[in-house]
């Protein structure tokens, strides 16, 4: 029987067709119909993040929640998990990156630079404009996609997704 096969089996037969990939998924986590082919839902990598980021999400799925905090890509949730649901961690654990959107402040002429503060990777740039607010961009060979600038906007205009799903440069 194919992989295919087997992964639709374990579908039906737990039930899991409808539940809805998370906008972040955990770090070195196998891609969203594996991984809710053989996810338990126990809840052990929940209680295990030290940074108390992962939340429940669609189905009482795992899912990260970069608003409350940033993540440290310690691992223990992969640790804590029984199944086989997480890639070597000596692997990158996503390919991630923050990507700010239209609400940013310095689109509106206010200054800020709080993303830039946030930024261990000093992924966040701010260039200089003649007459203009500065306004920053990611350079997505720094970035980690961690997300502690996310929850660090003042007005939540930083998301952090897959560059194909970038929406703004
Ligand atoms: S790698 Fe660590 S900080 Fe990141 S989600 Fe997993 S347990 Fe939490
Ligand atoms: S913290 Fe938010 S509002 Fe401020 S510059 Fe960064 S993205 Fe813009
Ligand atoms: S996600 Fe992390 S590494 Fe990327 S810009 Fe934000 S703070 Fe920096």
């Amino acid at each position: 029987m194919s992989d295919g096969v087997n992964l639709s089996r374990r579908h039906l037969l737990r039930g899991h067709l409808k539940a809805a990939a998370p906008a972040v998924q955990l770090p070195w986590s196998l891609p969203w119909p594996e991984f809710v082919a053989d996810c338990s839902r126990c809840g052990d990598c929940l209680s295990a993040c030290p940074e108390q980021i992962i939340i429940k999400g669609d189905g009482g799925f795992p899912a990260l929640d970069l608003g409350l905090g940033e993540c440290s890509f310690c691992g223990d949730c992969a640790s804590a998990c029984q199944e086989p649901l997480f890639r070597p961690r000596d692997q990158r654990p996503w390919d991630y990156i923050a990507q700010i959107t239209e609400g940013c402040l310095a689109n509106g002429q206010v200054y800020c630079q709080r993303c830039q503060d946030s930024c261990e990777a000093r992924a966040i740039r701010f260039i200089p404009v003649l007459g203009r607010v500065p306004t920053p961009s990611v350079d997505a060979d720094l970035c980690t996609g961690c997300g502690a600038c996310v929850g660090d906007c003042p007005v939540g205009s930083i998301k952090v997704a897959s560059p194909a799903h970038k929406e703004h440069e």
